[in-house]
């Protein structure tokens, strides 16, 4: 068995954490070498066995089909989607939303994600919103981080990262206009370093 396919194994197996719904989600692609992180799957990625398979993903893809070109599956084809936990927390009864990961639920699954990183080695990670961006920046503030292209390391390994901001309906942050554009060079940013998805 490939490390990659260990590596599922065990992921699909995980069962880690007590208070999240459903069955493990991710985005599995065997040789890709860019890396896209969510937050955490929702109900109807659980249903549908793949991650941003909603409305958020709806919003996000057509970014990429609009700035990159892509349509959503080749993205799917060429990116490798994680997400910072990979089961769905349940609903936040306060916020209506989806609750937020837990500090140990985001720990105990940051071994899994550490794996993907050394098997797959990737050029790019593309951080989807604050909890992956503190992930793999360790800052979450996203007026500081969005339209630059960071150098990261994490588990050793060291890679290019562009940060967007979560494209869930619930968040405004870019309805502001200089946000605008900070994502608009986010997109950018990856549509430069697209080529680095071809592994050689
Ligand atoms: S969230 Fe991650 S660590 Fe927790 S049960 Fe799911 S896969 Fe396992």
């Amino acid at each position: 068995m490939t490390a990659f396919d260990a590596h599922l194994t065990a992921l699909f197996a995980c069962r880690a954490c007590p208070n999240v719904l459903g069955e493990p989600v991710t985005g599995p692609v065997r040789d890709a070498r860019i890396m896209l992180i969510g937050q955490a799957p929702g109900p109807r990625e659980v249903v549908d066995k793949r991650p941003f398979a909603f409305t958020a993903g709806t919003r996000m893809f057509a970014w990429f089909r609009d700035a990159l070109g892509i349509s959503e599956d080749e993205f799917r084809r060429r990116v490798y989607i994680a997400a910072v936990i990979r089961c769905f927390p349940g609903r936040d009864e306060k916020s209506g939303g989806d609750r937020v990961p837990s500090v140990a639920e985001i720990a105990n699954c940051s071994g899994h994600l550490d794996r993907e990183i050394v098997i797959l080695r990737p050029s790019l990670v593309i951080a989807v919103g604050t909890l992956a961006a503190a992930q793999i920046l360790g800052v979450s503030q996203l007026k500081d981080i969005v339209g630059v292209v960071h150098r990261a390391t994490r588990a050793g390994i060291t890679f290019d990262a562009v940060v967007l901001p979560h494209p869930s309906g619930r968040s405004t942050w870019t309805n502001k206009k200089e946000n605008a554009a900070l994502l608009a060079k986010s997109l950018e940013l990856i549509k430069e370093r697209w080529h680095l998805g071809v592994r050689s």
